[in-house]
């Protein structure tokens, strides 16, 4: 393995997050998770490779910041005060934040690969990564410019439903011609769970996350339930400092971060 060159040198672990389809929550998770691993001592970067469609500066709230540059290219931008979270978006790029982003895939494989090596990333625990939905151009360059990191880690994410369960059957295929090694299976919007009562109702069917994980031979890491406040703040603009005791999805997410 070639040894990672200067500014991934000091990213120890580095997640990609996959999903079958657009829809199922991979950019929910990709934050959810960034935020939970930051909830838990850990330095992690957000990088959003999901050119045609970044949602992360909005869901944390830091549409209006602009990223700098530096000696060692560009800086991104922390999302909170102790600068224990940073992302890295096409977003911030954009002139107005509902400009399109109609490239050919030459120009997003030199974006992806920039985004990688001349950003300042310092050095991370973790370095969660939004991928476009299925299996791109975007992937294979996010991939190419990772490989140098050492070993790069999916997660994939799932809804219960079976027609999710088939894609994501491919993204597990892709994975594995690509060399990814499949950290598991998150299931999302896996029942919801009444604000008033507690109880557990499975809106969509549930379970074919974990049943997938089975039959595939690889870990199935946890469900995230749907969560009408979740899907509130990351509307408005989640404050990264509130980690939502109240809220069944960001618990799930804290055990998800555990087991990876
Ligand atoms: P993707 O990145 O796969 O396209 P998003 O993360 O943008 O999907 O999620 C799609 C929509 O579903 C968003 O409005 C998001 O707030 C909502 N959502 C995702 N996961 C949950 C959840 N567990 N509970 C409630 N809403 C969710």
């Amino acid at each position: 393995m070639e040894a990672a060159p200067g500014n991934l040198a000091g990213v120890r672990h580095v997640i990609l997050v996959l999903s079958g389809k657009g829809g199922v929550g991979k950019s929910t998770i990709s934050a959810e998770l960034a935020l939970a691993l930051r909830h838990a001592g850990k330095k992690v970067g957000l990088l959003d490779v999901d050119l045609c469609g970044p949602s992360l500066p909005r869901m944390l709230r830091v549409q209006d910041r602009a990223v700098h540059q530096c000696d060692r290219g560009w800086v991104p931008v922390f999302v909170d005060r102790e600068q224990s979270l940073s992302l890295m978006s096409v977003g911030f790029l954009l002139e107005k934040p509902d400009e399109a982003v109609v490239w050919r895939g030459p120009k997003k494989n030199a974006l992806i690969k920039q985004f990688v090596s001349d950003v300042a990333w310092g050095p991370l625990d973790y370095l969660v990564v939004d991928t476009p939905p299925g299996t791109s151009d975007e992937h294979m360059a996010a991939v190419d410019a990772l490989r140098p990191c050492g070993p790069l880690g999916a997660l994939v994410v799932t809804t219960p439903q079976a027609v999710s369960v088939g894609d994501v059957r491919r993204e597990l295929t892709f994975c594995r011609k690509v060399g990814l090694r499949i950290l598991g299976v998150v299931e999302n919007m896996s029942g919801f769970v009444c604000p008033h009562c507690a109880e557990c109702t499975n809106v969509f069917s549930r379970g074919g996350g974990e049943e997938l994980a089975r039959h595939a031979g690889v870990p199935f890491l946890g469900s995230v339930p749907l969560d009408p406040e979740l899907c509130r703040s990351l509307e408005e603009g989640r404050d990264p400092t509130q980690s939502f005791p109240a809220s069944p999805a960001f618990p799930a997410l804290c055990s998800i971060a555990q087991r990876i």
